[in-house]
C-alpha cells in the first residue's frame, strides 16, 4: 500500500455515513484521486472544526493523507462552499447525487478526474443558481460518454454527414441518421428531431450556457429517453442514484398535473 501525506486536493462531498459513535465515513469525489473514502475521526463531536467541509453538497479544498488502498484521512480544509439551494431541495439533491455518482463511475478510484471535475463543479454551481437541472444533467451525460468508451457520432448523419435534414439516433450505428438513411436501421429510436437537435447542441455547449430554459415536456422526455437508451444499452450502466432520480422526477411531474 502506498500513501501520500499532506497533499492538497479539491473535492465534492458525495455521501457520508456513520462509522462509529464519534466518527464518520465520507466519500469525496476528488480532482486528483477520483472518488475516495475518508475516515473522519471525531466528526460527530460538537465543535468539530471541519464540520462545514464534510456536509453533503459541499465543495472544498482539503489537505489530507491519501492511501492507495483502504481509507484516507483529512487533516484540514481551506476554502469551503456549500450549495445551499441544492441542499434544501430534494429533487436537486437527487440530480446532484446522480451527477456525482455518474462521474465516480467514469473515473475509477485513484485516477485523476481531469477536466470533468470542473465540468461537474460548474454544472452543480449552475444548478444551485437555479439553472435548468435536467438540461445540465443531460449535458454532463453527453460529455461523459467518451469517458465510458462510448463516443456516438453527433455532428450529423453517420452515413452522409448531412446535418440539414431531420435526424434520429441509431444505437446500431453509434450515432445520428438523417431522414434519407433511416432505412439503414429499423430499430432507430424514432426520436423527435427537435430532441435530437438539442442533444447535438448539448454536446458542444458548456454548463455556463445553460440558464432557465423553456422546453415542452415532450422534448424533455424524448431527450432523456435517447440518453437513457445510450447509457443502458451502450454504456451498460444503471446507477441506483439514477433509478431514484427517475422515480422522484416522474412523481413530481405527476403531482404537477
Ligand atoms: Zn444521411
Amino acid at each position: 500500500m502506498s500513501w501520500l501525506r499532506d497533499v492538497e486536493f479539491r473535492g465534492m462531498v458525495m455521501y457520508r455515513r456513520d462509522y462509529s459513535e464519534r466518527d464518520l465515513l465520507v466519500q469525496i469525489l476528488t480532482d486528483r484521486f477520483g472518488p475516495k473514502m475518508f475516515l473522519v475521526r471525531g466528526a460527530k463531536k460538537r465543535g468539530f472544526k471541519m464540520t462545514s467541509a464534510i456536509l453533503p453538497f459541499t465543495e472544498a479544498e482539503y489537505i489530507g493523507r491519501i492511501n492507495s488502498d483502504g481509507l484516507s484521512y483529512l487533516t484540514t480544509t481551506k476554502s469551503t462552499k456549500m450549495w445551499r439551494h441544492i441542499s434544501s431541495d430534494l429533487v436537486l439533491q437527487a440530480y446532484a447525487s446522480y451527477l456525482l455518482t455518474l462521474t465516480a463511475a467514469a473515473f475509477p478510484e485513484g485516477n485523476p478526474v481531469g477536466r470533468a471535475y470542473d465540468l461537474i463543479q460548474t454544472a452543480l454551481e449552475r444548478m444551485d443558481d437555479q439553472a435548468d437541472a435536467q438540461l445540465l444533467t443531460n449535458l454532463v451525460e453527453v460529455k461523459l460518454l467518451g469517458e465510458f468508451g462510448v463516443a456516438p457520432y453527433l455532428q450529423g448523419c453517420v452515413i452522409c454527414q448531412r446535418n440539414d435534414l431531420p435526424l434520429d439516433y441509431s444505437e446500431a450505428l453509434g450515432g445520428l441518421l438523417c431522414q434519407n438513411h433511416w432505412d439503414r436501421d429499423p430499430y432507430r429510436l424514432h426520436a423527435r428531431p427537435k430532441a435530437v437537435a438539442l442533444l447535438q447542441r448539448l454536446a458542444v455547449w458548456q454548463p455556463q450556457q445553460i440558464g432557465q430554459v423553456q422546453l415542452s415536456d415532450l422534448t424533455r422526455r424524448e431527450l432523456q429517453r435517447i440518453l437513457d437508451h445510450i447509457y443502458t444499452d451502450q454504456v451498460g450502466l444503471k446507477l441506483k442514484s439514477k433509478v431514484f432520480l427517475d422515480e422522484l422526477t416522474s412523481n413530481s411531474n405527476r403531482l404537477k398535473k
